[in-house]
């Protein structure tokens, strides 16, 4: 079987100041990291800001299954045929975390003929954003125990230090832990954890921040831990946010790489999409909108998190309005949301890819909420058959919305040329998404809002000690910021099997968060993962070099 790696490495790639020129990038702007690789500087970043801006595309999904949907792989694809119909077109895409690449195998640059390349570089140090996001991490932490250890003049509650320690390794043992075990030397103990990197508060700062001063003002606006009287302490009152910002100066600068068509793609930053926002950094999209015609981007999870988040936080914080989503469906997850077990998803079941309809119509009624066209990209797999994708077309004809089926993880940007040319007729309408909500609403209205409207709850059901918090965020200034709902992307609801198109349930909201520097509330429903462990069989137990030094065994 040819795997995604095999037909990454046997691609030959154009120098990166190739891609560069085509966008408009001259070589001048370029800090490389070897032939495939850029970093775009700032003086060229600026110079832009006078341009006009292209138009925003917005990828999005249904719920996500085991069966796996293809939103970066149909971003991928989907940018290749709108730049093989003559359009300027930038990629926009999160870099993926190293850590569960030793976990389970699939990496996250596209996938068959849509990727982007090189992606072994992509999915493992790439240009050590990562690594720098880390470091500015636990540089904070570092300065929290040492302001500590010096006599802690700031008056922290040791006990109620929120900031954590981070790495890019799924690692479960340090979910949990005691520092400064050893002796008085070594500062007093107190309990402590580490998130892995993605899921860190200075990795959604990075990526909702515009430019390097606005990068300085939310690290230190971040809240690190609490006084005896109630009161804030931030990264700011240690002092640490231009150290942090010193350290981030580089990362903070996208990467151009490129399609396996040469179609150039940003790709930089990526936060969870539960606790945090879920999406490439404003840096990346607002160059993106600067070069291009046409920006292609992703949001994670099915649409109702990632494409929500997407336009109420990222796009409301950084002036941005896609035009137009496309929501990636596949045949194989439908007959899912329709009660087919994975195993039999094999066989020909246009009964269940009706029932699983309820999944993908509620997607594309919420879409229109925001106020642009919807188009539904119907990712082919090959045991699709002629009849389920006719009941695909039906139903979504019966909605007023079109369905394009497309074979670029098959054929690449060709299998999507239908695709692109019924994304460029609805970006001809004109549509600038909304917000669903607006800013001054109350934080749990905006809970409730996004729990009716786009769940399709009957209400929610806030924990007393969670409604206070959100009572102390208002009194503290921050009523007007969006929030970020932390919950199972497998369901409309809190439940993860419940799959389909669920209403009537309550929302429980546990716990609320503050991420004052990222600048938006979490709201936690559910059990939430901020660091994950590896399988009893990690995909790293056979990954290895090969005696040319090629990488073997990765995806
Ligand atoms: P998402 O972005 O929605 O998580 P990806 O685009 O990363 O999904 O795809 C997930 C996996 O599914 C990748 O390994 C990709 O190669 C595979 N995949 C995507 N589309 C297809 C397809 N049409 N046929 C077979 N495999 C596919
Ligand atoms: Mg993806």
């Amino acid at each position: 079987m040819t795997t995604d790696l095999d037909i990454a490495r046997a691609a030959t790639l154009r120098p990166i100041t190739d891609i560069a020129a085509r966008a408009g990038i001259p070589a001048d702007a370029l800090y490389a990291y070897g032939p495939h690789k850029a970093k775009i500087g700032y003086d060229f970043i600026n110079g832009c800001a006078g341009r006009p801006d292209g138009k925003l595309v917005l990828v999005t999904g249904i719920s996500p299954t085991a069966a796996g949907e293809g939103k970066t792989t149909t971003t991928v694809g989907l940018a290749d045929a709108l730049s093989a119909a003559g359009k300027r077109v930038m990629i926009c895409l999160r870099e993926p975390s190293l850590g569960p690449s030793f976990g389970m195998k699939g990496g996250a640059t596209g996938g068959g003929y849509a990727q982007v390349v090189p992606m072994e570089d992509i999915n493992l140090h790439f240009t050590g954003d990562f690594h720098a996001i880390t470091s500015a991490n636990n540089l904070l932490a570092a300065m929290i125990d040492n302001h500590l250890y010096w006599g802690n003049s700031l008056g922290i509650d040791t006990r109620r230090v929120t900031w954590r320690r981070a790495l890019d390794m799924n690692d479960r043992a340090l979910r949990s832990i005691i520092n400064s075990i050893g002796g008085g030397a070594n500062g007093a103990p107190r309990e402590d954890g580490f998130d892995i990197t993605v899921a860190s508060e200075v990795m959604a700062v990075f990526c909702l921040a515009r430019d390097l001063d606005d990068l300085q003002a939310r690290l230190g606006r971040m809240v690190v831990a609490t006084r005896r009287d109630g009161s804030a302490v931030t990264a700011a009152d240690l002092k640490a946010d231009g150290a942090m910002a010193v350290l981030l100066r580089e990362a903070f600068q996208p990467n151009l790489v490129q399609t396996l068509e040469g179609t150039p793609a940003l790709v930089h930053g990526g936060p969870f999409a539960n606790i945090a926002h879920g999406c490439n950094s404003v840096m990346a999209t607002r160059l993106g909108l600067k070069l291009a015609d046409v920006v292609v981007t992703e949001a994670g999870f099915g649409a109702d998190l990632g494409a929500e988040k997407f336009i109420d936080i990222k796009c409301r914080s950084a002036g941005l309005a896609p035009g137009c989503a496309v929501i990636v469906a596949t045949v194989r997850a439908l007959k899912m949301h329709g009660g087919v077990a994975k195993g039999a998803l094999g066989t020909e079941n246009v009964a269940a890819v009706q029932r699983g309809m309820a999944n993908l119509a509620r997607h594309i009624e919420n879409m229109r909420k925001f106020g642009i066209p919807v188009v539904v990209g119907l990712n082919r797999f090959t045991s699709d058959t002629e009849a389920e994708f006719a009941a695909v077309r039906d139903a979504t004809a019966a909605l007023g919305v079109r369905t394009v089926l497309c074979t670029h993880w098959a054929d690449g940007g060709a299998g999507a040329a239908e695709l692109a040319q019924v994304v460029t007729e609805a970006l001809g309408e004109g549509a600038q998404a909304k917000p669903l909500y607006p800013a001054d609403l109350p934080l749990a209205e905006k809970i409730r809002t996004i729990a009716r409207d786009i769940y399709r709850a009957r209400d929610i059901d806030i924990a007393p000690a969670a409604a206070k918090r959100l009572s102390q965020f208002e009194a503290a200034g921050h009523a007007g910021l969006p929030v970020c709902i932390a919950k199972t992307q497998y369901s409309f609801s809190a439940d993860p099997t419940a799959m389909g198109a669920p209403e009537g349930h309550v929302l429980p909201v546990r716990e609320v968060r503050l991420s004052a520097g990222a600048g938006f509330v979490v709201a936690i429903c559910g059990e939430i993962m901020t660091m994950p462990g590896l399988p009893k069989v990690p995909a790293a137990e056979t990954i290895r070099l090969d005696a040319e030094g090629n990488i073997q065994g990765l995806f």
